[in-house]
């Protein structure tokens, strides 16, 4: 029992068994699943926002290349026409400008050939940014001195364009238009080389930039549809390889707990426990009540003389009566577990010394009181000798309580065994400890 003593001691100062590692809280089957279908739903949600602005950009890209080109052959189209109003030489330099005498045929002109083209507003620059023809007429005179991309198209001779959403706007008969979208496209006017103003021609692309969006949002919804379909056809069957996974794990965790003679706690699981209310009494530390647990050390009488009666069969049927019985005389939240071959070890949270008492003299009677059937037909009269012993301070250690019942069991073989034994001053202790409520079980 020395022996015992000086293992109890070592395996609770162990660390947790290679099980409980093993199923470590983030390898648990259920909370991967969960894990997978997060990172499922932000991988459809990236697929479909990367690829949005992909096809997005690439339509867009197009549909802008389509309309530069149309405005830029309306500008050749127009300066080829209108070349003898709008080019002048000043001091034998080109210059673009419109003679007052010319505006109002060159106005006509203009609008005609923006109706012919499908387009609704054009603007003619000088090379100092001023505006000499607009088919709005209050703007004509201004200088656009601020504008970037029209000073860009000047001095880099390069045709620069940009999408536009228009709340509202007044087309060429002066009608207002909402939620236009346009491409203002800013086009060089060369005379040789070099450039000699710009057109800013707007392209209507209202109807077209609306197909786009509608095709858009059809494809997404079309990729968000397979993608749903994708994952869920790989979630079912990892579900299903999950709860497979996860009922294995918990008939494992359950061999790996539960004596299989007996189907008690093994002492490996038990020392856990132990373990765990080690640390609970060290957490309520600083609490008004004091705690109070109490430990049985249970030991089969003369149980090689049962072996050699019985056989070893029959010997592990007294084991498997002998712990039905100890168990009855439990209550739920009691821990009884199997310390060694025919030893038993039982841990009573909230319950005194004197309760325990009670309860160590209710489970010898439960055993010896009544001859233990086996297969056979025959009985055994099976006894057991108990050492008791109780925690009543935070910081009392468990294991050498455990070693005060393992003294008390010795000190009832000593005695003449089947019989109950506490080392512990009984008195003192219930003295100390907290008055418990609970009911303690009745034998049937
Ligand atoms: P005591 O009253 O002093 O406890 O005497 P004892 O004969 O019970 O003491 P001892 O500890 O010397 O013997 C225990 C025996 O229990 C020895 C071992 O063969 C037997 N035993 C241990 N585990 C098992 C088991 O799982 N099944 C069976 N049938 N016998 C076991
Ligand atoms: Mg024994
Ligand atoms: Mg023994």
């Amino acid at each position: 029992m020395e022996q015992a003593t000086q293992a109890a001691y070592s395996v609770l100062t162990q660390a947790e068994g290679p099980v409980e590692r093993k199923f470590a809280a983030r390898e648990n089957p259920s909370r991967l699943l969960g894990l997978f279908a997060i990172l499922s739903v932000l991988s459809v949600a990236m697929i479909l926002a990367l690829s949005g602005i992909g096809f997005h950009r690439v339509i867009q890209n197009e549909m802008m290349t389509v309309a530069e080109e149309k405005a830029h052959q309306f500008a050749n189209a127009i300066f080829a026409q209108e070349r003898a109003t709008l080019l002048h030489h000043d001091k034998g330099r080109p210059v673009i400008a419109v003679a007052e005498a010319d505006f109002a045929a060159l106005d006509k002109r203009m609008k005609q050939t923006l109706i012919n083209f499908d387009m609704y507003k054009i603007k003619a620059f000088s090379a100092d940014r001023t505006i000499v023809y607009s088919t709005d007429h209050k703007i004509i005179g201004k200088v656009e001195d601020l504008n970037d991309k029209l000073a860009e198209v000047i001095v880099r001779d390069t045709v620069v364009s940009v999408l536009e959403h228009k709340e509202s706007v007044r087309d060429l008969a002066g009608e207002e238009r909402f939620n236009i979208d346009v491409v203002e496209c800013y086009i060089p006017i060369k005379v040789g080389p070099s450039v000699v103003g710009a057109f800013e021609v707007y392209v209507e692309v209202t109807s077209t930039h609306a197909r786009i969006e509608r095709a858009l949002k059809g494809s997404l919804a079309i990729l968000a549809g397979v993608l749903v379909v994708v994952f869920a056809l790989l979630f079912l069957p990892l579900r299903r390889g999950m709860i497979g996974l996860k009922s294995a794990q918990d008939y494992l965790r359950e061999l790996a707990s539960i004596d299989t003679l007996t189907g008690v706690f093994n002492r490996r699981h038990l020392l856990n426990r132990v373990q765990e209310e080690q640390a609970r009494l060290r957490r309520t530390a600083g609490k008004a009540v004091a705690p109070v647990v109490s430990f049985l050390m249970i030991d089969i009488d003369h149980f090689k003389k049962i072996n050699d009666t019985y056989g070893h069969l029959g010997g592990d049927q007294v084991l498997r009566q002998v712990t039905h019985r100890l168990k009855k005389c439990l209550r739920q939240y009691d821990v009884l577990g199997r310390y060694g071959g025919e030893e038993f070890l039982v841990m009573l949270p909230n319950t005194r010394l004197d309760q325990a008492l009670v309860v160590a003299e209710r489970m010898r009677h439960a055993v010896c009181g009544t001859p233990t059937p086996l297969e056979d037909g025959q009985g055994a009269t099976v006894s057991v000798s108990i050492g008791v012993s109780t925690v009543t301070d935070h910081g009392q250690d468990i294991a050498a309580a455990i070693a005060r019942a393992d003294d008390g069991l010795y000190r009832a073989k000593n005695n003449g065994r089947n019989q109950v034994c506490a080392l512990d001053d009984t008195a003192r202790l219930d003295a100390q400890a907290a008055p418990i409520a609970g009911a303690l079980p009745q034998i049937s």
